[in-house]
C-alpha cells in the first residue's frame, strides 16, 4: 500500500494520540503528537518564568529549544524526557495559551511540516488538516461529548492510581475547548475535507476499525 500522511484533528481527550498511536503501529508509520510540542513550550517558559502570554519571548524561546518527539511516544525537550511532566493539567492550560499566539505557532507549524515529508506520518492536533498537512490524503476529525471525554481522562487517571474530579475534569474541557475554538489563530475547525468521527460510544479498537477502512480507501485513490 502506498503511504499516504493522516492528520487527526479534535478538542481535547477525544482519544486522538491513544488512536493515531495504534494506527501507526498497525500500518508501520510514525506518530507525531503535535499537542506535546506546545506543553513542551508551556513547560519550558514556566520553568524559565517567561510568561505564557509574552509572544516575543515565547517566540525566542523556541528558536533556543529542541523538541524531539521519538517513534517509542516519549517526549524529549532539550534532551530530557520529560514524557510525563508536560501531562498535567497545568501545562496542558499552559500549552493552550502559548497556542493562541501566531509566532508560537508559526515556528511550530514550520518543524511539523518539516517531519512530514517523507510521506507515512499521522499527526495529531486541532489545526493538522486546516493548516499543517493541508495535503494530506485522509485527514478525521475526532469528537466525543465532554462528559464523554471527561470519563474517560478519570479512567485514565484511576489506571495511572490519581484521584479524579469528573465535574472537575470536565469543567476543563469545556474550558479548554472553548479557548482553543474561539482564538483568532487557527482555532480548531474541522477541515471541509475531513471526515468525522464521533467516537462517544465507541470502544478504541472500534474507532481504530472504522479508520483503518478509511485509510483503505485513501490509499487505493
Ligand atoms: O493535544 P493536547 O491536549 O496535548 O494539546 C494541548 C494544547 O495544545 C491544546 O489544548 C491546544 O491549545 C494546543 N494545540 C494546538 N495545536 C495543535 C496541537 C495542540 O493549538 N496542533
Amino acid at each position: 500500500m502506498k503511504k499516504i500522511n493522516i492528520a487527526i484533528d479534535g478538542p481535547s481527550a477525544a482519544g486522538k494520540s491513544t488512536i493515531a498511536r495504534r494506527l501507526a503501529k498497525k500500518l508501520g508509520y510514525v506518530h507525531l503528537d503535535t499537542g506535546a510540542m506546545y506543553r513542551c513550550v508551556a513547560f519550558k517558559a514556566r520553568k524559565l518564568g517567561i510568561d505564557w502570554m509574552d509572544e516575543a519571548a515565547l517566540t525566542k524561546m523556541i528558536q533556543q529549544t529542541l523538541i524531539e518527539l521519538k517513534t517509542d511516544g516519549t517526549v524529549f525537550l532539550d534532551q530530557q524526557d520529560v514524557s510525563q511532566v508536560i501531562r498535567s493539567n497545568e501545562i496542558s492550560m499552559g500549552a493552550s495559551c502559548v497556542s493562541m499566539h501566531e509566532q508560537v505557532r508559526a515556528a511550530l507549524v514550520q518543524q511539523q511540516q518539516k517531519m512530514a515529508e517523507n510521506k507515512g506520518v499521522i499527526m495529531d492536533g486541532r489545526d493538522i488538516g486546516t493548516v499543517v498537512l493541508k495535503d494530506a490524503e485522509l485527514k478525521i476529525f475526532l469528537t466525543a461529548s465532554p462528559e464523554a471525554r471527561a470519563q474517560r481522562r478519570c479512567l485514565e487517571n484511576a489506571e495511572k492510581g490519581l484521584e479524579s474530579d469528573v465535574q472537575k475534569i470536565t469543567e476543563e474541557i469545556r474550558k479548554r475547548d472553548w479557548q482553543d475554538t474561539h482564538r483568532e489563530h487557527s482555532p480548531l475547525i474541522r477541515a471541509e475535507d475531513a471526515k468525522e468521527v464521533d467516537t462517544s460510544n465507541l470502544s478504541i479498537d472500534e474507532v481504530t476499525e472504522v479508520i483503518l477502512d478509511l485509510v483503505k480507501d485513501a490509499c487505493c485513490q
